[in-house]
């Protein structure tokens, strides 16, 4: 499939057009609206202090890159290991063969804003009281503010019989990694031409990408309708929440595209682990009778499988007592910011934002985007000795591909409400729309790497 958009945009980086470029190139095929890219309020300060940012992923780059922009003297310090910068929404799209692996990525030294000092380690350690960070390879590195963008941490040795090594083996596949949405795409072939139980399953933590899973499945069942082999697929989605989706503006299409596919849907479920050798998912219902939880175990036989691994906070994370202390999401130590400020609700030197923060959101870079310039306008005041005072509403964003050429596009708040970009606000996006899987598929990742990486929310 040719990214013609994209194509273009190569076409004149090679002619030396610099990328900043790209917004006017936007506004001149009236995307600029379209997509809701803006420099959120232009400004600068001559705040002084030395930042350091743990991460440069979507909200660490993004960070780096907005800070660099506004501060008249920036003295901004990014750890992160990776050479390679992953646009992870790609990683459905190569798992239904409309992206090539190689279109997701970057190197993650063409991503790093110019004038950021990089190290290229991990953090081992935070020691929030002393203002330092512990590296693996380059000692410690103090800090005045801290920007804590690490991600989150996969766990995938708590679906018991799984290891990111051996994902893919007895046909058990998961997108939420760049080779398992490899294998993902082969084994979806294979499986289309061979037909047999498919089984899809989300997890009980919460985890990047709410709709993923809900998106392998829809795009199984397109996939398999085209192969015209649908009759010989067996599709059965299992979950861990207590309903299919949770935001009712979109919850009634979603639930009727599953049944208009005939595609049972299985709720209060947990995966505890995968007999790759036997093909068999082990299972728990959870039911709630009277005050009490109860489980129980049941074993289903599977022919291919995709499962969702639970997620938490990295460990130096929870290491380093910065996680919730209470509530829903202490559990897996996400991050205790200010839901709408994003600054810790401990330290005041240290924001949080993305898939690491304890806000009751959807973990997206469709959400970081809109976190990212309210976080640095709040640390840049936090920076002046000011009280932070932008807020952020949860806005997230899940576009749902409901097939090879339609997306649900989801877009809502903290209070579950829809929260529509112009111009999609003039169509019904209560319904899967084609504008939506367009702006999916060709929009969406050339703005995430020309526009927010560079600073543009
Ligand atoms: C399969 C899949 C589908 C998705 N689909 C969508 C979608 O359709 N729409 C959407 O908006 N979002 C989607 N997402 C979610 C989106 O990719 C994430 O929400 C987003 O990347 C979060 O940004 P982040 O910066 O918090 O984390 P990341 O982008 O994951 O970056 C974390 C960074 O921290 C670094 N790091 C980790 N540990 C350390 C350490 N100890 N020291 C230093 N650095 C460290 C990592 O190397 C990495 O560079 C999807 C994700 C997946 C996996």
């Amino acid at each position: 499939m040719s990214h013609e958009l994209e194509d273009l945009l190569k076409t004149f980086e090679k002619k030396g057009i610099n990328r900043r470029h790209f917004f006017k190139l936007m506004a001149a095929a009236g995307l600029v609206t379209a997509v809701g890219i803006y420099k959120a309020k232009e400004f600068s300060s001559n705040a002084k202090g030395k930042i350091v940012i743990i991460g440069g992923g979507a909200a660490g780059i993004s960070m780096a890159a907005r800070l660099n922009d506004w501060l008249d003297e920036p003295d901004i310090t990014l750890i992160d290991p990776s050479d390679r910068h992953f646009y992870q929404p790609g990683f459905t799209l190569i798992a239904s063969g409309v992206y090539q692996p190689d279109e997701v990525w970057r190197k993650q030294e063409d991503c790093m804003p110019s004038g950021i000092k990089w190290i290229k380690d991990s953090v081992a350690a935070i020691d929030p009281n002393k203002n330092q960070v512990a590296t693996k390879n380059n000692g410690k590195i103090a800090y005045d503010f801290l920007v804590l963008t690490p991600g989150l941490q996969t766990n995938w040795e708590k679906v018991e019989g799984i290891t990111q090594a051996t994902l893919g083996e007895g046909n058990a596949h998961s997108i939420y990694d760049f080779e398992g949405a490899q294998k993902t795409w082969k084994a979806l072939q294979e499986f289309s031409k061979t037909g047999g139980k498919a089984i899809y399953t989300d997890t009980y933590t919460k985890h990047k990408c709410g709709g993923a899973p809900k998106k392998i499945c829809l795009l199984t069942d397109d996939y398999t309708r085209k192969q015209e082999t649908r009759d010989k697929a067996d599709l059965h989605y299992y979950t861990a929440s207590k309903e299919l989706y949770d935001i009712p503006f979109f919850t009634p299409r979603l639930l009727k595209i599953y049944e208009e596919r005939n595609i049972p849907i299985n709720l209060n479920v947990r995966v505890k682990g995968v007999d790759t050798a036997a093909k068999q998912v082990h299972f728990e219902k959870i039911e709630t009778v009277g005050e009490q939880k109860v489980y129980t175990p049941f074993i289903e036989d599977y022919d291919f499988l995709h499962f969702t691994p639970p997620m938490s906070a990295p460990d130096f994370v929870r290491e380093a007592g910065l996680g919730w202390t209470e509530g829903k999401l202490a559990a897996d130590a996400w991050v205790m910011v200010d839901k709408e400020t994003l600054v810790h609700k401990t330290y005041p030197n240290i924001v949080s934002l993305g898939d690491v923060a304890g806000i009751p959101t959807s973990k997206t870079s469709a959400a970081v985007r809109k976190q990212v310039p309210i976080a640095a306008k709040n640390l840049i005041s936090l920076m002046e000795g000011k009280e932070p005072e932008e807020k952020y509403d949860g806005y997230a964003a899940c576009p749902i591909v409901t097939d090879y050429g339609h997306v649900l596009l989801c877009e809502f708040n903290y209070k579950k409400e829809p929260e529509i970009s112009f111009p999609f606000n003039l169509i019904d996006t209560s319904k899967e729309q084609r504008a939506a899987w367009w702006l999916k598929v060709h929009i969406l990742k050339p703005m995430y790497f020309y526009g927010m990486l560079n600073g543009f929310a």
